[in-house]
């Protein structure tokens, strides 16, 4: 019998009208906004709000289940566990330390049936050690090899790419990527591209990569810039096919409102939920029956992946526990 749910494999590139483009039935849980820094994009950030409160976690796990979600997305602000408010917290709740209260949250997703996927900013080759067990993916965008003076210092470019070599080191299956509409010239946008191909090269864990529009939300003082011309997406994925294949691409289409004129060229629509957008919270998703429709005008299937790509579901990169809950889901699914 035929699986119904087949994951695509893209080590090799086949052309787009053979490949299905694929997304992820997702839903958010922020273990907090808090974030030390103030990086002008940011509309993401708050001071003092605190942790996502154990009854909310349990309300959203409900939500996921009746929503059908099987990515659980654990995001927070940079480095929360170093303000003395959140150790606090974090001390009443008998939690170690930020790592250890979002291992413990990824368990209750997986207790619940989902695949977490974190990403809580940069860390060290040990941390994502530490989250490994419990997380199927991880992520970090690049965002660009340009520095923003008024970006954390956890965000200077030294660090994104430490804290992306680190995840290869650690053999952590991983999501990158470059913010693009901000202000930044073709010239470094490749060289974004090039910098994550480079690493890429190195350690083997890129799964996929976004070309992320970045949209100004309420809060974020830095405006939009010029978005990249159809051509210039065109030239950044002819690039990357080059530089990395078999690493997929996507672009999320809440964000790009032109996703539709490079069906023929991207991989994947990224993280779609019926909940909200908690980044981007002024751009909602549509339902996914609508990205299928459209996807289907154009010759293409919309097909659902888990956050972990087939091409990194192995023992080389997902602890047993891990091989064995996508097994079994595999197997549910025919
Ligand atoms: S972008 Fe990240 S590090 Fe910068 S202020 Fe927002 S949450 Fe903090």
């Amino acid at each position: 019998m035929k699986a119904v749910y087949e994951e695509p494999r893209v080590d090799r590139v086949e052309p787009a009208e053979r490949r299905p483009v694929t997304y992820s039935r997702s839903i958010t849980l922020v273990l907090t906004h808090d974030c030390p820094w103030h990086c002008r994009y940011c509309g993401f950030r708050t001071d003092g709000e605190g942790l996502l409160a154990e009854a909310e976690i349990e309300r959203i796990l409900k939500e996921a289940k009746e929503g059908g979600a099987r990515e659980a997305l654990l995001i927070s602000g940079e480095r929360p566990g170093t303000m003395s408010h959140i150790r606090d917290e974090l001390n009443r709740r008998g939690d170690s330390d930020f790592l250890g209260f979002a291992n413990r949250v990824a368990e209750r997703c997986a207790e619940a049936g989902l695949f977490p996927h974190g990403n809580f900013g940069r860390m060290t080759e040990e941390e994502f050690g530490r989250v490994r067990p419990h997380f199927v993916s991880m992520g970090m965008m690049l965002e660009s090899v340009l520095d923003d003076p008024m970006c954390a210092p956890e965000k200077k470019v030294a660090g994104r790419k430490a804290g992306i070599e680190a995840a290869g080191l650690a053999k952590v299956p991983f999501t990158s990527g470059i913010l693009v509409g901000w202000g930044e010239s073709q010239l470094s946008r490749m060289k974004s591209l090039e910098v994550l191909a480079e690493i890429h090269s190195r350690y083997g864990h890129l799964q996929e990569i976004l070309i992320q529009r970045y949209v100004p939300n309420a809060g974020s003082s830095w405006p939009a810039g010029a978005a990249p011309t159809l051509e210039e997406y065109r030239q950044m994925i002819d690039a990357w096919r080059d530089w990395a294949p078999g690493v997929a691409i996507q672009i999320p289409p809440n964000l790009e409102s032109r996703w539709e004129e490079l069906l023929g060229e991207l991989d994947d629509l990224g993280g779609i939920s019926w909940a909200r957008d908690e980044v981007n919270p002024n751009r909602p998703w549509e339902r996914v029956e609508y990205y299928k429709r459209r996807c289907m005008n154009q010759g293409r299937m919309l097909q659902e992946r888990l956050p972990v790509y087939e091409s990194h579901c192995s023992e080389e990169w997902l602890t047993d526990r891990w091989m064995e809950k996508v097994r079994k889901f595999r197997e549910r699914k025919r």
